[in-house]
């Protein structure tokens, strides 16, 4: 499918599992490159919300993308046409929009190139959605991370007051079943588990540990 020698480490799981936080530091201590897929879908979702697209026209989103061009800084920041969005991707508004228009095919058409472009040739640790599943099948690691809904639903809050962000848990925890069941069940590159993924329930694990058991499986493949 591909002719690249490229080394590339899969994270997928649902909405505030930890996979950024451990992909990121795993990254870091793996001097790989660390690729935020949501933080795409997300860049796409704030164009069209600050022009007042209405999340459910289709068609007017797919029309926007021609006009969209997203690209990271060295240190994992992201660029919305050449301006650093990274801080305004992260509100719930945008969360809530972003699994709306996710949903759509020339959407995902648009980012799964661009994902599979810069993965093709470096050692890269990419996290979402489907990347075990459509965008990078040819991971050398793959790996699953769930965790009880709850626990997602408390990390998730932590994470939004951390930015300084005004949340409360009846509402985090209503978003976050509402994107599980959008992320799931749509048509397109639907989140799922591949078989050959690596499952890590990570309900009872802190950061340290989670980076740890991934690093596990991570030191296995590289240097085996
Ligand atoms: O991971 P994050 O919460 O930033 O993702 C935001 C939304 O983007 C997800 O709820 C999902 O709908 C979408 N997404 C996706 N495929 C990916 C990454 C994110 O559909 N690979």
């Amino acid at each position: 499918m591909t002719d690249n020698t490229g080394f590339a480490v899969a994270i997928d799981g649902p909405v505030g599992v930890g996979k950024s936080s451990a992909a990121k530091r795993l990254a870091g201590d793996l001097g790989m490159l660390y690729i935020d897929t949501g933080a795409m879908y997300r860049a796409v979702a704030l164009y069209n919300m600050r022009r007042g697209t209405d999340k459910k026209d289709a068609e007017a989103v797919a029309a926007s993308l021609s006009d969209i061009e997203i690209a990271f800084t060295p240190a994992n920041g992201i660029l919305l046409n050449g301006e650093d969005v990274s801080a305004d991707i992260r509100s719930q508004a945008i969360a809530d929009y972003t699994s709306m228009i996710a949903a759509y095919e020339p959407v995902r058409a648009k980012l799964t190139q661009q994902q599979r472009r810069l993965a093709e040739n470096g050692h890269v640790i990419m996290d979402g959605r489907d990347i075990a599943s459509q965008v990078l099948p040819w991971a050398q690691v793959k790996i699953y991370l769930d965790a009880d809904p709850r626990i997602r639903a408390e990390r998730r809050l932590r994470e939004l007051q951390a930015k300084g962000q005004p949340a409360e848990y009846a509402r985090v925890w209503e978003e976050t079943l509402i994107r599980d069941e959008r992320d799931k069940n749509r048509v397109h590159a639907p989140l799922v588990r591949t078989d050959d993924a690596i499952y890590i329930d990570t309900s009872h694990m802190d950061l340290d540990e989670m980076v740890a058991e991934i690093t596990r499986y991570v030191k296995g493949r590289l240097y085996v």
